[in-house]
C-alpha cells in the first residue's frame, strides 16, 4: 500500500540535506507538501533517492497559469505513478520572436495554491497512489546554460528538430515553435528521468512531435496522452483564454462548433475530405457573416488558420480518411484585437488588444 508518510519523510530529508530552494513566495503557514527546485542537481538526488525506493515519477510539464486542464494530467499521471513533478517553465525559445513571451500569464501563487489543494483532495480520496513531490520551477540560466535561448529561426543553440512534423500546421504559422517545444521536452526528460510524461491532447501536435522525439532519441520515458478539459459550453480551457474577455470569448466557441459540425459528417459515415471538412468550413463562414454585419463595437472578428485533415502519425493531409486509422481534425483561428469597446465591458486580461490563437482537434477514431 502507498506509504505517504514515508514519501514526506524522504522530501523532507531532501529538503534539510540539499541547497534545493524551497518555495519562493508560499503563502500559507503550512509547510508546502512539496518541495520547489529551482536548479538540477538537487533535484537529480531526490530523483536518486526515489528510484532507489522503488517508487515511479510521473512528469507533467507546464507553462504555469494551471487550470483544470493541467490537473487533470496530474490526476492521471497519480493513478499510474507513486511521485508527480510538475514542471512550470515558460519556454522562450518556443515564442517567435514576434509572440507574446512577456505577457504570457505567470501566476506562481496561485499555481502553488492549486498544487496545494490538488495534494489535499488526492490524499483524503486515497484512490490515487501518486503526490506531487515536486514543482520543478528553473531558470532560463539553467534550462540553456550555455548560450542565452534565441527564437530566430536561423539562431545558435543546441535544439532538438522533428522534421517534417514540426512544419506542419502550428508550425507554418509559429516557424520556431515545435523546436522550442522538443528541445524543452528532451531536456526536461533528461533532467527528471520520470518513467511517465503526460501531454494533453488539446495540443495534439504537440504529442504527435514528443511521441516521435521519444521513439526517434529512444528516450526511456513513456508518453501518455490525457483527454482535453473543456469549460461547460465546451471552450477547451487554456492559459491564453484569460485574454479572450466576455465578446471574443463567445464568437471563439465557433472553433469547437465547426470541429463538431465536421465530427458529424465522419459519424454520419462521410470519410472523403471535402465533405468532411465543408461541414467546419460552412459553420465558420456562417458566423464569421454575422460578426461581419454587427457594428465595432459589437462585434468580434477572427481569421481561420487552417481546419486540418491529417493522418494521426504523419500529419499528412488527407484525401479520405482510411477506416482503420481514423484521423486528426484539428483547427487553429486568430481572434483578432477588439475594434471598439463599450463602457464596462469585459475585454479580457489587455482590454481586448491582445490578439487571441485558438487551437482545438478531435480525434477520428477508427471505423474497424
Ligand atoms: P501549457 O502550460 O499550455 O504548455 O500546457 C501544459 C500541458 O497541459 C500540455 O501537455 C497541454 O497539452 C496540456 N493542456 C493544456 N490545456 C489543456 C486542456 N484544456 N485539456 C487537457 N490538457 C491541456
Amino acid at each position: 500500500m502507498f506509504a505517504w508518510k514515508r514519501q514526506f519523510s524522504i522530501a523532507n530529508t531532501l529538503l534539510k540535506t540539499t541547497t534545493t530552494t524551497t518555495a519562493r513566495t508560499m503563502t500559507t503557514a503550512t509547510p508546502p507538501s512539496f518541495q520547489v527546485f529551482r536548479d538540477v542537481p538537487p533535484l537529480r538526488q531526490l530523483r536518486r533517492t526515489l528510484l532507489l525506493s522503488n517508487r515511479t515519477v510521473g512528469l507533467v510539464p507546464t507553462m504555469g497559469a494551471l487550470h483544470e486542464g493541467h490537473l487533470s494530467l496530474i490526476r492521471q499521471a497519480a493513478t499510474e505513478n507513486t511521485d508527480i513533478i510538475v514542471s512550470i517553465f515558460v519556454n522562450p525559445t518556443q515564442f517567435g520572436v514576434n509572440e507574446d513571451l512577456s505577457s504570457y500569464p505567470r501566476t506562481w501563487d496561485s499555481d502553488v495554491a492549486k498544487l496545494e489543494a490538488l495534494n489535499a483532495e488526492l490524499s483524503q480520496q486515497n484512490t490515487s497512489p501518486g503526490r506531487i513531490t515536486a514543482i520543478l520551477a528553473p531558470t532560463s540560466k539553467v534550462m540553456y546554460p550555455t548560450l542565452p535561448p534565441s527564437s530566430e529561426i536561423d539562431g545558435d543553440g543546441s535544439f532538438v528538430t522533428i522534421l517534417p512534423l514540426a512544419k506542419k500546421l502550428e508550425g507554418a504559422s509559429r516557424p520556431v515553435f515545435f523546436r522550442g517545444v522538443a528541445t524543452v521536452c528532451m531536456k526536461l526528460f533528461n533532467i527528471v528521468n520520470a518513467e511517465r510524461a503526460y501531454f494533453g491532447q488539446k495540443d495534439v501536435q504537440q504529442t504527435v512531435v514528443i511521441r516521435r522525439m521519444v521513439q526517434d532519441f529512444h528516450v526511456g520515458t513513456e508518453i501518455r496522452i490525457g483527454e482535453t478539459v473543456r469549460e461547460e459550453d465546451g471552450l477547451a480551457m487554456s492559459s491564453r483564454n484569460v485574454y479572450l474577455g466576455v465578446r471574443r470569448r463567445g464568437v471563439g466557441l465557433v472553433l469547437y462548433e465547426a470541429l463538431r459540425a465536421a465530427e458529424g459528417a465522419y459519424l454520419a459515415g462521410k470519410g472523403g475530405r471535402e465533405e468532411v471538412l465543408d461541414a467546419a468550413r460552412g459553420v465558420a463562414k456562417r458566423v464569421l457573416d454575422e460578426q461581419s454585419w454587427l457594428g465595432p463595437a459589437e462585434r468580434a472578428l477572427f481569421e481561420v488558420d487552417y481546419i486540418s485533415l491529417a493522418d494521426p502519425d504523419s500529419l499528412e493531409e488527407l484525401k479520405v480518411i482510411d477506416p482503420a486509422k481514423g484521423a486528426i481534425l484539428s483547427a487553429a483561428l486568430k481572434m483578432a484585437p477588439l475594434e471598439e469597446s463599450k463602457p464596462g465591458e469585459d475585454c479580457g486580461l489587455g482590454d481586448g488588444k491582445v490578439p487571441v490563437r485558438l487551437i482545438d482537434n478531435l480525434i477520428f477514431k477508427p471505423r474497424v
